[in-house]
């Protein structure tokens, strides 16, 4: 064993669980450090207080005296809580958190200094940002870009700073962040979602998206880290041999969490609960040292900037506990890969799930307006929502060997399957009475209100109904929610702002009874949308080669699938609904490729150099020490060292040939990387690394597996797979 891998493996085996109390009732530490309901009660006067809640229900303005209200009551809790600094918390299009500390304290002359934080502080900065990316939107020599407070998202302490959540927008308006263009999002599903709630119940006023992330994720002790540069650089291991076990076994889903990583998982719950973050679940996953940890769900908004904050925080926490967190799709070759399943729903400030059946024909019939209309949007838009969640990284599971394919298609269950099917088979224009009885009575009244049991069984689907919401399971486990949920909460806006027209039309220009009308509308939905809806195996080859027949997108790649925000018809949608105009549009596709581009081209620097500067000379040494060890058996058996060098001289062979391919195909990426940097135009460049470079990632590391299982233990410098993974 190389020295590097033999300490970090013995500094890795020798750690300790650093023990977690749990004593702390859950209930009584939760959102302590958040500026809540309660801590506004407690620091806000009644008017500073009113005019937060109605900007939080209404969307109204606060005003200035307001905000310097809200300023000094805010202050002084924080600084109750141990906060010396403040930031403003954005999500830049980096996809991590940003944030910029400045200091409460300020100088008042004659020495002496006081704690001042004031409205126009509180509402908007200017952070010196101008290497964040923004896709030609913000010339950089202005760097102008502001921050402005989100009230609709809790101010919170972590550590000793304030943290304010913020948007992130240009001079010009345009923005630069991913929360902007999702709260826009969040207020077109909002309007359209109430306008078609009216039909059903007039109480309706608001209508809020939820939704419930489930963040799966790795855990690998840091100095096992260390003396891996693939993860160090990429976060991911971009080569290493399978081991003899790997998950077959299935002995690690749901088992038993190991000692060390409970402490950590107990550490990190305390912090989130602590910033009010609601978790709930922790589970091993399948893979070893996979878990995954869920909260209970939330408002959109809200769970997105707690998802941002989790990310965030489970890096320092792991810091604490020697671990590192690996959010990478695909951090282990032949394991399962980590994702992050966004479960969705669409919820009334008259308390009713939208997606979820109820007691009565009524509430039923709106349920399935609510559950057709997602269909028919997922449908049209299918391209558009695979373009959601594309990512270099999360190419290693959609469209490569791994769960949920590329494909977008929806899993409904059998009995939601047979009530389409019936409802299909509606009187095309005015229902006669019996006809609608019928119908209310026997199809859609008997929906069973828990359909939990039916549905969730079909793993293999990236879009599936879950008896009272659907869950979006091809969201990558490093991406940012706000990207899926605001294409997802913009198409379902939009196909709801049609079925309005449609009914209204219906009833306004073909006198027909509303039921008659939506019944009528919801029957041409589902006659339209039904090539989406699928209940089979996900991975089968059949599945391709039926939704290519069906004219469903197959975008394995992220150049291939990014172009579906650029289209046209994505273009006006985005503007149409006042989500992004066509510069935010754009900027944001360019920025993705970018993005996608300098992630390969790290991978292929960082390859390039394990094989060439590690793999290659540890080969070279090992061969060294056979070919001395033959030269040996020759000098004492003479002619007949053959008979007793055998194995040696086919080593010595095979580490020739692999070091051979090694250095063509790394020559090769190489002059491939040179001809890609030499190309402008984004799009081209992003697919000539997709074609080009990529591909030659897989032969290098075949080769260099090759080597793995050749040379030496002792020698080889990088720790290996079954250390990665098994060792506790
Ligand atoms: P599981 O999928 O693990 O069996 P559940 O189906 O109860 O568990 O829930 C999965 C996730 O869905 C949880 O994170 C939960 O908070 C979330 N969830 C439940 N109801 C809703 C809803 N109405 N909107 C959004 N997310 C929800
Ligand atoms: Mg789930």
């Amino acid at each position: 064993m190389s020295t590097l891998r033999f300490y970090a493996i013995k500094e890795s085996t020798n750690r300790k669980s650093v023990e977690i109390d749990e004593k702390d009732r859950k209930s009584l530490i939760f959102g302590s450090n958040v500026f809540n309901e309660l801590s506004m009660r407690q620091y806000l006067s009644k008017e500073a207080y009113a005019s937060i809640k109605s900007a939080n229900e209404k969307g109204t303005k606060i005003d200035r005296m307001s905000a310097d209200h809200i300023a000094t009551g805010m202050k002084e809790w924080a600084i109750s809580k141990g906060a010396t600094h403040y930031t403003h918390w954005f999500q830049p299009l980096t996809g991590g958190t940003a944030e910029k500390h400045d200091a409460f304290f300020e100088p008042i002359g004659e020495g002496l200094a006081i704690e001042k934080f004031e409205g126009s502080q509180l509402v908007q900065q200017e952070p010196d940002a101008s290497s964040f990316p923004h896709g030609g939107i913000r010339n950089t020599f202005e760097a102008r870009g502001y921050t402005a407070w989100d009230p609709t998202s809790p101010a919170f302490v972590f550590g000793t700073t304030l943290c304010i959540p913020t948007v992130f927008v240009a001079y010009t308006g345009e923005a630069l962040d991913y929360k902007t263009p999702l709260l826009r999002a969040l207020q077109a599903v909002d309007q359209a979602a109430v306008d078609v709630c009216r039909y059903f119940d007039k109480n309706v006023k608001k209508v809020n998206a939820s939704l419930g992330w489930e963040q799966e994720y790795f855990l690998v002790d840091s100095a096992l880290v260390t003396s891996r540069p693939d993860i160090v650089m990429t976060g991911r291991t971009l080569l290493g041999h399978a081991p003899a076990k790997g998950q077959q076994l299935d002995d690690h889903y749901f088992g038993s969490i190991p000692n060390r990583a409970l402490a950590f998982m107990r550490d990190l719950e305390h912090e989130c609960l602590l910033l009010g973050i609601p978790v709930k679940t922790r589970h091993n996953e399948v893979a070893p040292n996979q878990f995954e940890l869920a909260p209970i769900y939330a408002e959109a908004n809200l769970a997105v900037d707690h998802n941002s904050l989790l990310m965030d925080i489970m890096h320092k926490i792991a810091e604490r506990h020697h671990f590192r967190v690996l959010f990478h799709e695909k951090p282990f070759a032949g394991v399962n890969g980590s994702g992050k399943h966004n479960n969705w729903s669409l919820s009334t400030d008259t308390g009713v799930n939208l997606l979820s059946p109820g007691k009565t024909p009524m509430r039923n019939l709106q349920f399935l307006t609510f559950f057709i209309n997602t269909i028919k949007a997922v449908h049209q838009y299918e391209e558009l929502l695979r373009a959601a969640v594309a990512s270099a990284s999360n190419d290693h599971r959609l469209g490569a060997n791994e769960a949920p394919p590329a494909i977008i298609s929806i899993f409904i269950g059998a009995q939601l399957t047979d009530v389409l099917g019936e409802l299909e088979q509606v009187t095309d224009g005015k229902l006669s009475p019996e006809e609608k009885t019928e119908l209310k009575l026997n199809v859609v009244g008997k929906i069973p209100e828990i359909l939990l049991d039916n549905t969730d069984r079909n793993r293999t689907s990236p879009f599936a109904f879950t008896g009272n919401k659907f869950e979006f399971r091809a969201v990558g486990s490093s991406a940012n929610c706000a990207n899926p949920m605001t294409i997802l909460n913009t198409i379902v806006a939009k196909q709801l702002m049609d079925f309005k027209k449609e009914v209204d039309h219906l009833i306004d220009k073909k006198d027909m009874k509303k039921d008659d009308a939506i019944f009528n509308v919801i029957r041409e939905y589902i006659k339209e949308s039904k090539n989406i809806l699928f209940e089979g195996n996900g991975y089968s080859a059949e599945w391709e080669k039926e939704a290519k027949k069906r004219k469903l997108s197959n975008n394995k790649t992220t150049p291939q699938a990014l172009k579906a925000k650029i289209s046209k018809s994505a273009l006006k949608l985005f503007d149409d609904l006042g989500v992004m105009n066509f510069k935010e549009s754009e900027a944001r596709y360019e920025i993705e490729l970018e993005e996608y581009t300098k992630k390969v081209q790290i991978e292929g620097r960082t390859l390039g150099d394990i094989a060439r500067n590690h793999i290659v000379p540890t080969a070279v040494k090992y061969q060294n020490t056979l070919i001395e060890n033959v030269q040996g058996l020759k000098e004492i058996f003479g002619q007949s060292f053959h008979n007793y060098a055998e194995e040696q001289l086919n080593i010595i062979k095979d580490i020739s040939e692999q070091i051979s391919q090694i250095n063509s195909k790394v020559t090769e990426m190489i002059n491939e990387r040179k001809i890609a940097n030499n190309i402008d135009d984004a799009e081209k460049k992003a697919v000539a690394y997709c074609t080009k470079v990529k591909p030659l990632f897989d032969e290098i590391r075949y080769h260099c597996d090759k080597l793995e299982l050749l040379v030496d233990d002792e020698l080889w410098p990088l720790t290996k797979y079954r250390e990665l993974l098994f060792t506790r």
